[in-house]
């Protein structure tokens, strides 16, 4: 079966062809960083008018790269949600206006399950039941996947995501948009030894997470440098980036641990943009060992939004018998255990 894939949830316009015969075909990706980095974050109308005239052009390069004719086609996966509205109706509407026209089913997608099973795309790949955190701009979250689309969400943020966190921590220490790979790269050259940031909810019981506090810990450290002599100098913004990377990736470490733990599970999935990140993949490594575990990730491309992940999910669905219809309804906001 082949399966086209679009995703256009936020910034990133997606587009990906699986076959369940030989995996991802063909694939590509247009993100819209440069558009929205001089705002600092995304501005959904901006987003969704980049989508309309991206997703046609990407969808032709997928199907000539792949030398698919629609024919070939099974089905269509679109994301359906959570994410812009705005954006989401864009690849809504396109994908249920090419399976009209093809005559071929268009079914809709949550984009956090296609973050979820980006790793099953891997060889090894792990098997449910299994534990899986996920980790990216919007979400963090840990749940227990007792198979595929059985979702029990075991612990989550009670505020702001890691993804944002290290975003919003970019802006303060004035390195950009998106703010993960630019604190990562900063705190190559920090001084280990000068902050210890707290680990926030560590020390209660529970599987939820919490990066508000860290942040503002993170703004009040930045404003004393800033105030110093020297001001905010390349030393102190090394050593912030190190010291809240550090906070953040313990603070996932140790709930991943926890919940491991918690449910006998033997694999543990992550995915999301922050799954990328290094020092993560490094310290959550070192604790699977401990624990005669494993753990798995997407590819690093897959990692962030893509249509792979939407195409793969879409097959899923399709084994599972869901329906499609060509209403076209997206959600704002959508619970993934309503899956
Ligand atoms: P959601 O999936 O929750 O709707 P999103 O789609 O915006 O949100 P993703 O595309 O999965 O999120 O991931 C983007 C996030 O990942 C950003 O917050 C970005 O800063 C973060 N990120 C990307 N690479 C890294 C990295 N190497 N280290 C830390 N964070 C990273
Ligand atoms: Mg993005
Ligand atoms: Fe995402």
């Amino acid at each position: 079966m082949r399966i086209l894939g679009i995703e256009t949830s936020c910034d990133e316009t997606g587009v990906a062809l699986y076959d369940s015969d030989c995996g991802i075909v063909a694939d590509a990706l247009y993100s819209q960083i440069e558009l929205h980095a001089e705002y600092g974050g995304v501005v959904p109308e901006l987003a969704s008018r980049d989508h309309v005239r991206k997703l046609i052009p990407l969808i032709k390069e997928v199907m000539a790269k792949a030398g698919s004719q629609p024919a070939d086609l099974d089905a269509i996966a679109y994301t359906a949600g959570p994410g812009l509205v705005g954006a989401l109706m864009v690849g809504a509407s396109v994908a249920k206006s090419l399976a009209y026209a093809w005559g071929i089913p268009a079914l809709s997608v949550h984009h956090m399950e296609g973050h979820l099973l980006a790793p099953l795309l891997e060889d090894p790949a792990p098997q449910a039941p299994f534990v899986a955190l996920l980790v990216s701009g919007g979400h963090t979250q840990l749940v227990n996947v007792a198979s595929i689309g059985q979702y029990q969400i075991l612990g989550e943020s009670l505020d702001d995501a890691a993804g944002e966190a290290f975003d919003k921590t970019a802006k303060m220490l004035g390195l950009g948009y998106p703010g993960g790979p630019n604190v990562a790269k900063a705190a190559q050259q920090g001084n280990a030894s000068r902050f210890r940031f707290p680990r926030p909810m560590v020390d209660r019981p529970g599987l939820d997470f919490s990066f508000s506090g860290l942040k503002t810990f993170t703004l009040n450290t930045r404003n004393k440098c800033a105030e110093a002599d020297a001001g905010l100098t390349p030393e102190d913004v090394a050593d912030i980036a190190w010291a809240f990377q550090d906070a953040v990736v313990d603070t996932l470490t140790i709930k991943c641990k926890r919940a491991l733990k918690q449910t006998g599970s033997k694999q543990l999935v992550v995915a999301g943009g922050v799954s990328a990140n290094l020092l993560l993949r490094e310290k959550l490594a070192d604790m699977v060992a401990k624990l005669g575990a494993q753990v798995f990730y997407p590819q690093l491309r897959f990692c962030t939004d893509n249509g792979a992940m939407i195409a793969f999910a879409g097959y899923q669905r399709m084994l599972a018998g869901q329906e499609a219809d060509l209403k076209v309804k997206v959600r704002a906001r959508w619970p993934m255990t309503e899956l």
